[in-house]
């Protein structure tokens, strides 16, 4: 199968033409059709000579994302179900906010962490997404929003996966993502999530970037931790603790935690005070999520009085809180959630 023509940042497309005896600038011109005309075949670059245009065309190809469905919610959230090459489904969801549009991104084909209210994982991990197959999610939502002039202002990589198990991926997707001679999406504009890889989240405290770092923390101490997400039982609650603690140390920029309130299990005043008490004197805010329904899961939803109660206590105890505005629920834009029903209809 020929490469993706989006899994190439500016320097290594400007790399392949030195190599294939072209000027370097033509490697910035191909970056500027598709990412800022984006066109979607090399022959409507009409500013590169024919024959290289054919060679592009004869090693490249356009990922294909064929879109499966697509569901408008009635407040402005669209969630597509894209199909791959190789005939795997992911989904992509645009999230319509007051102050602009921001897209959810997958980085894999379902997910091995196994936390235990995800729909994401429930077959487990398919394989790894590369970097052009995450970057043409954005691409082909922008596609969108052309035809209403409006552009994709913000990314957070929270959809189906962990990104930091396909970490070169990820990051090469990002470098494309906040050029600024492409989409030029402001890094502080940009949000990564995982669950705690320890390596990982080292790593990207080195990366010298100013792209927000989310941890999905959601229990306050190791033991109820283990039971929400197996990856805990690979890396302890303290050793994810203490590698944000390098991070901040190491960047000086806030962590946001995620934490699923889930009814009974979680939710606490106990686990809230627990909770203040882990993160007190850090540079973070608590993002507190009301789980979506599992079917699969006999999880229930919290209170809506007791969610504000746990928010309460944390601010009491000065960190900041906020309760994540549910987005699609009419049209199940939980993560995983549309992929886990194409899944149950296509295999019976
Ligand atoms: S919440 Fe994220 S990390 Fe956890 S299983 Fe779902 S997709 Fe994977």
């Amino acid at each position: 199968m020929k490469p993706f023509i989006y899994d190439y940042t500016l320097e290594q497309l400007q790399d392949w033409m030195k190599e294939n005896g072209e000027p370097v600038f033509r490697g910035g011109q191909l970056f500027d059709w598709l990412y800022v005309k984006r066109v979607t075949s090399f022959e409507e670059m009409t500013n590169l000579p024919k024959p290289l245009r054919e060679k592009l065309f004869n090693e490249f190809q356009f990922v294909t994302l064929s879109e499966i469905t697509r569901f408008e919610s009635k407040d402005g959230t669209v969630k597509f179900l894209f199909g791959l090459h190789d005939n795997h489904a992911i989904e992509t969801v645009i999230m319509r906010h007051s102050y602009g549009n921001s897209i959810c991104v997958t980085t894999q084909v379902g997910c091995r962490i196994g936390c235990t209210f995800c729909a994401s994982t429930l077959g487990g991990l398919k394989r790894n997404l590369t970097a052009g197959e995450i970057t043409a999610q954005v691409v082909v939502a922008q596609q969108m929003l052309d035809a209403t002039n409006e552009r994709v202002s913000s990314i957070v990589i929270m959809g189906s996966g962990e990104p930091f198990e396909n970490y070169d991926a990820t990051m090469t997707f990002l470098r494309t993502m906040i050029h600024e001679k492409g989409l030029n999406i402001g890094q502080r504009h940009i949000t990564v999530s995982t669950s705690g890889i320890v390596p990982s989240m080292y790593k990207f405290a080195e990366e010298n970037t100013q792209i927000n770092l989310a941890i999905s923390i959601h229990a306050p101490n190791d033991v109820l931790r283990s039971k929400l997400m197996p990856v805990n039982r690979r890396f302890p609650f303290e050793d994810v603790i203490e590698a944000c603690r390098y991070y901040l140390a190491k960047t000086g920029r806030r962590i946001t935690f995620e934490y699923a309130l889930i009814g009974g299990v979680n939710d606490q005043n106990e686990h809230a005070e627990e909770l203040a008490s882990v993160l007190k004197d850090m540079l973070c805010h608590v993002n507190l999520i009301p789980v979506n329904h599992v079917p699969e899961r006999r999880y229930v939803r919290t209170p809506r009085d007791q969610i504000f109660e746990f928010q309460r206590i944390l601010e009491r105890n000065n960190i900041n809180a906020t309760i994540r505005r549910e987005q699609g629920h009419d049209i199940a834009a939980a993560c995983g959630q549309l992929r886990a029903k194409h899944m149950e209809s296509t295999t019976g």
